[in-house]
């Protein structure tokens, strides 16, 4: 009754349309829209309820109090998507120190400022490969409309075994190691890997991250040994399945990494030392790579300053760091399915597109590495429906780059224009 008498009286007072049925039409003056393969001039997207409800030819214009964007002099692309970040840390040479000293809260403060500058650089989606769970909090925050940033799509805690590179006691002082296990993320055995998955399931985490071999910032000696069994891969792909959860797997060494392929993850993550073996089993798998470029160029940079790193963490940093782009060029060309990921945290938030940069250098084609970040991005999120190309019923997740990133790819770090799901947060 009372909700009758409200509608009757809004419908009475207002001269405008309401509120609700006001479109946005974009006018781009070059889009790719990342369903045909050119660039298409002169053309409108018009977005309504924060999906895009139709692309045209041509700039149309709406009616009353319909909005009007202009992005005659830019290029506009898809909401571009990250499938490897850590929204909740970022690089610095106390990063060891914070892990006694910080609580939850702190992370939680840090990583509204990371969230707010990659959704600021057109990163409208990202896949956050782990942190401490507050990673959890970020993306309910994100979603409520609480907090600025990008969709997140969380794996929560990360997997590992005891020691292994997502421990999180690794190099600490052995009365401070305590014996974690499933609930931090440390599992030993099959049967302790179905109850770390359940347990992430539980904290409401979107897919699984494990690391089936060592990494170059955990507080250990060897950054690519193999760090789990086939059985214990097996049983966290087989319990993520029945929750209806993907497993993205971290791995520098081919034997952690044929493993998991065999085992059946769903993407190998930086893949630092594959041989063509492993690109012939990806292939054979359908096994997507993420390589994260970024992060291997920028962990040697870092390695190079003086105690940057932990002692231990130097060595590898130095020399899995630079390889990382030589091999995503060798795993192109073989063929490999690949996702955009940059590990951003492991550099600053917010030049992720970087990136494109990188994967233009090794030899993919500019357009391909944009399809990366969107198309292939999004069939890796299983979010084909409502992202990675800019079509009628997909979320209107909009960006604007200065120049042409198909003739200049660092294009892409001039980003201008962020619309996410029809709210503009970034125009100049
Ligand atoms: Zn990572």
């Amino acid at each position: 009754m009372r909700r009758a008498t409200l509608a009757a009286f809004v419908l009475c007072t207002l001269t405008h349309a309401p509120a609700w049925a006001q479109k946005t039409y974009l006018h781009c003056g070059r889009l790719l829209d990342m369903r045909s393969t050119k660039a298409q001039t002169e053309m409108t997207i018009v977005v309504e309820q924060g999906r895009v409800v139709a692309v045209q030819a041509g700039y149309a214009m709406g009616s009353g109090t319909d909005k009007v964007i202009d992005l005659k002099n830019k290029t506009v692309l898809p909401g571009l998507i990250d499938c490897h970040v850590h929204m909740e840390g970022e690089t610095s040479k106390d990063n060891f120190l914070k892990e006694l000293t910080e609580n939850p809260a702190d992370v939680a403060f840090g990583s509204l400022d990371h969230a707010r500058k990659t959704l600021l650089a057109g990163f409208t989606t990202v896949r956050d490969l782990g942190g401490s769970g507050v990673n959890v909090a970020l993306r309910n925050a994100i979603n409520r409309g609480q907090v600025v940033g990008p969709r997140i799509f969380t794996a929560g805690r990360a997997i590992s075994g005891t020691g292994g590179h997502m421990d999180p006691t690794n190099g600490y002082r052995q009365d401070l190691m305590g014996v974690p296990g499933p609930a931090d993320g440390v599992a030993n055995g099959p049967e302790q890997c179905r109850q770390a998955v359940r347990e992430q399931y539980k904290r409401g985490s979107d897919l699984i991250k494990i690391a089936s071999t060592g990494g170059v910032l955990s507080v250990a000696k060897d950054g690519s040994s193999a760090q789990m069994t086939e059985e214990e891969i097996k049983a966290i792909v087989e319990t993520a399945r029945d929750l209806g959860l993907t497993v993205a797997c971290h791995a520098h060494g081919a034997e952690g990494m044929k493993r998991a392929i065999r085992a059946g993850v769903t993407s190998i993550e930086h893949g630092t030392l594959m041989d063509e073996e492993t690109m012939k089993l990806m292939k054979k798998f359908g096994t997507w790579y993420v390589p994260t470029i970024t992060a291997g160029k920028s962990v040697a940079d870092s390695a190079k300053i003086p105690n940057y790193y932990p002692p231990l963490v130097t060595p590898k940093a130095l020399s899995i760091g630079p390889k990382l782009q030589t091999t995503f060029g060798k795993a192109y060309k073989a063929g490999v399915k690949i996702a955009f990921g940059t590990d951003a945290s492991v550099f600053r938030h917010g030049v992720n597109a970087l990136e494109f940069q990188y994967m233009v250098e090794a030899g993919m084609p500019a357009y391909e590495a944009l399809r990366a970040a969107t198309v292939s991005a999004a069939e890796l999120l299983g979010q084909t429906e409502s992202l990675g190309t800019l079509e009628a019923g997909k979320l209107a997740d909009i960006v604007a780059v200065e120049g042409d990133p198909i003739q200049d790819i660092k294009a892409m770090q001039r980003v201008r224009f962020v619309m996410k799901q029809g709210v503009v947060h970034r125009q100049e």
